[in-house]
Order: structure tokens, then sequence, then C-alpha cells
């Protein structure tokens, strides 16, 4: 059972730091303790460095004990997903091609944390290379669900999700390319965030699909989310992809509890028949809320959703296939085939290497982008994007807003869809196209499914608009208590 101080949100964390009722030091090494009480039934983190959190923790002391907490991520412990390099500390995307892999340089998002006074706890599990939606395809151990061991956590950030879920830390950084950030989210009863594209630097993410990645937070409360989004936000000329009005504040938002005069569009697409019927009642009943809290509610057409997962299935494992051929077995870390030929080490490294639906991508990846068949995928599915950008654009010229379920179950059992690659890749079949149109999306938890597992809302805003679904998702969190539940594990 997670003690009451390990649930605290930052703004009570940050007054006791300031009032000098807890150090960094007692409180990263009180979440150290938690986290290496957890990890084996959890498998949440792949590495922890205690000597690294811990002198971290000792500097931000330094500047806390004469000059007060400098931001809300002042001597905070954050989690870290192990696709973020991070100098000098093990960085492996989940994959035995990296197994030993140690950064020289460091991401932008962490570097800023970093600069921000935050203190890295540790490296979460993931799905190898970002590339799965149940954590399953970690090459070391699956991660497995806080509110039932026996469940995925989601994926692929899913080691992030469980650790805060878990109270293992108070924050924790995901990246999102179709859905990574928010099903997870989901899963395990937290708030995540995929910011804008160009929000976040991607500069020292591992890229899997450079179009579409980014990084994005993951905390237990909306306001935890916005104050970690500020930290990592912001233009960075290392990443020519990076916004020029990146910068995010928190300081902007007005928290307020009532939605009056906001129109949230319901895309009719996103309800399908075939939903889940308890997924169904409990987006009924999240509307329900929305509407008492002021907000207009109005269905939308996004008519070209049902394109959304097989675009993304062309496009994602395009670009990872070219992403990924910088691992040879040369560069980075792990060989096989050591006193083989040049191509001999090329094929074993990378056979041996990567895992089985890395393999897969980089296959789909290499076909559609081959001649002959470039025109007839490659290109048709970036046709199609277009579409999908256009249904978002005509969507939003009506609605400030637009809500959905973020996940169309809650989370399943560990093994049950790993045999069955298109059963899990529906599993994204509600946050891919906002990847692919480039919007910020939040997934707040809204309620339990009928096996008491958390389910989330996802709430997704115009380009660069995520001040208006923080506000939102905060006014929705307030009138209900789903983000103060915790598992009990
Ligand atoms: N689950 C999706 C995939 O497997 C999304 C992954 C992600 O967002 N990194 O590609």
């Amino acid at each position: 059972m997670a003690h009451d101080w390990q649930n605290k949100d930052l703004d009570t964390l940050h007054e006791m730091l300031r009032k000098k009722e807890i150090s960094s030091v007692e409180l990263t090494q009180e979440f150290l303790n938690r986290t290496k009480q957890t990890n084996e039934k959890l498998g949440t983190f792949l590495t922890i460095d205690e000597d690294v959190a811990l002198n971290m923790a000792k500097e931000a002391d330094k500047t806390i004990s004469t000059k007060g907490p400098q931001s809300k991520v002042h001597g905070i412990p954050v989690a870290v997903k192990d696709i973020i390099l991070t100098k000098n500390v093990k960085t492996t995307a989940a994959s035995q091609l990296l197994k030993d892999f140690v950064p020289v340089y460091e991401s932008t998002a962490t570097s800023r944390l970093w600069n921000h006074g935050a203190v890295l706890l540790g490296k979460t599990n993931l799905d190898e290379f970002a590339m799965g939606s149940s954590n399953e395809n970690s090459s070391f151990y699956p991660c497995k669900n806080p509110w039932d061991t026996t469940r995925v956590p989601g994926g692929s950030s899913g080691g992030s999700a469980a650790a805060v879920s878990a109270a293992q830390a108070p924050l924790a950084l995901g990246t999102d390319t179709g859905g990574s950030i928010r099903q997870p989210a989901a899963l395990c009863g937290i708030v995540g965030l995929k910011p804008s594209y160009g929000r976040v630097s991607r500069y020292g993410s591992i890229a899997f699909a450079s179009s579409l990645d980014q990084i994005g937070p993951m905390a237990k409360s909306v306001k935890d989310t916005a104050y970690l989004l500020e930290a990592i936000s912001g233009h960075d000329e290392l990443d020519s992809t990076s916004h020029a009005s990146a910068p995010f504040s928190e300081a902007k938002l007005s928290w307020n509890t009532r939605l009056d005069g906001k129109t949230i569009g319901i895309p009719k697409e996103y309800l399908p028949d075939t939903l889940d019927s308890a997924v169904r009642e409990n987006f009924e009943q999240s509307v329900e809320c929305l509407r008492n809290l002021g907000a207009t509610i109005k269905e939308v057409r996004l008519p070209h959703t049902e394109f959304g997962i097989s675009c993304y299935y062309i496009i994602a494992p395009a670009e990872a296939s070219s992403n990924l051929a910088r691992f040879d077995g040369i560069h980075y870390t792990s060989r096989w085939g050591e006193n083989q030929s040049l191509s001999e080490i090329f094929v074993q490294s990378r056979t041996q290497g990567f895992g089985a639906e890395v393999q897969r991508r980089i296959l789909l990846g290499t076909y559609v982008l081959s001649s002959g068949y470039y025109d007839a995928y490659y290109k048709k599915a970036l046709q199609v994007q277009q579409l999908i950008r256009q249904d978002f654009d005509q969507a939003f010229a009506e609605v400030d807003f637009l809500i959905t379920p973020t996940s169309p179950f809650e989370a399943f059992g560990l093994g049950s869809k790993s045999k069955d690659p298109l059963s899990m890749y529906l599993s994204d079949v509600f946050t891919v196209c906002i990847s692919l149109a480039g919007l910020p999306a939040i997934s707040i938890p809204c309620g339990f499914g009928p096996n008491h597992l958390p389910l989330g809302l996802q709430l997704i805003g115009k380009h660069m608009d995520e001040a208006g679904i923080l506000e939102t998702a905060y006014a929705f969190e307030q009138a209900n208590d789903f983000h103060e539940r915790r598992p009990t594990c």
C-alpha cells in the first residue's frame, strides 16, 4: 500500500520542499525505496541508478536550501522512458541491440528538466523501440499493470504509466507516436498528454517515426501534467521540426472548474456499434458530466477515421525502417557475428538484436517504400493522412475540442493479444489519427470498466492548444474523484 506522501501532488511537494519539511534527497530516497520494493513484481524500471538520483537530489537541495525551489519540478524525481537519451545513464530502447548502450549526450527534453532542478529516478520499461501497445515487446521483461498484475499496462510507455500509477514516481516522461502516452495512461488510471507535433524537441529521443514522435508528460493529475509539460517544452535549434512558438507556460492557464462557453465535439466514427458496451456507457457518463459543467456538446464527423490504422501502419513502419537502418552491429553496442564479414555482422546483429515486432515493422516499412509499391502504399498513405488532417480542420471549425474514449477496452491480459499483431494494432484505433494530424491530446481517468480497471477519456485540441485541453481536462477531473483512486499493490 502506498504511503500518503507518495500520492501528494506537485503543489504540495513544492510547499513541503519550500518549508523544508522534506528535502529532495529524502523524497528521492523514499521513491527509490518504493521502486526497489515493487520493481520485481511490476517490471516497471529497466535501470535504477541510485547514485545518479541521489547526487542530483543533493544538487537540488543545495539551491533549495538557499533560494527555495525555483520551479514546480525542482527537487522532484522523474521516471524517464528508456528511449530518451540520458548522458552517462544506460539507454536501451528495451532492445538487445542497445542493451549496454550508454549515451554520450543528453536529450533536450531531459536536459531542460534537469535545468529546472528535477531528479532522474530511473529509466522505464517500454516496447522495444516504442513499437507496441502492451509493453510485452520489451526484450528484457514485460511490465505489469499495477491494478492487476495479470494484465498489461498498455504501451509503449507502459513502464512510465505503471511507475506513476503505482506511486513509484510522481512524474514520468513517455513518448507517443501513435498512442504510446495516452493508451498506457488510460490503462493505468493516470493522466498522459501527447503534445502537438513540434511542441517538445525530439532531439535525443531515439527515433521511431520522426514525423509523428513526441515526448510528453505523464502524471497523477492534470496540473502536475501541465507543470511537467512546461519544464520540457520549447523551441530547440537542435530539432528542425520543433515549433517556434513551442514554450508552454502553466501560469497562463486559468484553472476554472466550469466549462461554460466551450463547445465539445463527439466524432460519431469513434462510437461504432461494435464498441464495448461498458466503454460506451462510461463515455456517455463523461459526456453528461461535461454537459453539466456548462459545455455545449455537438456531434461531428471525421469521415476518414476508418483509414487511420492502415495509414499509420504504413507511414510509421516506413519511417522506422529508415531510422533503424543505423543499428548495424558496428555502431552503438551489441554485435553478433564478430569475426565474420561485414555483411554477416549486419545480418546477424539485426536478426538477433531486433525482436520479432521490430523486424516485422522493418520488413513492412521496407516493402511499402520499395519501387513498385511506393506509390500504391506509402504515397497513398500520405494522401490519406492529408484527408485525415482535413477532417480535423473541418471539425475544429465548429468545436473547440473533441472527445473520444482513449482505448476501446480496459487493460487486457498478458499474452492475450501477443500472437495476433492485428488485434494488438487495433488497440490504437482511437489514438493514431490524432498523431497523423499532429494534434495535442490528453488522456484522463474517467472511471472503471467491468473488471474494475481504469478507463481513459481522450480530449483532443487544435494544433498548439495544449492550454485548452489541460483547462478542460482539469474541470472534468475536479468534478470527479477518479484520479485520486490508486491501485493497492
Ligand atoms: N502502439 C503503436 C505502435 O505500436 C503506437 C506506438 C507509439 O506511439 N510509440 O506503433
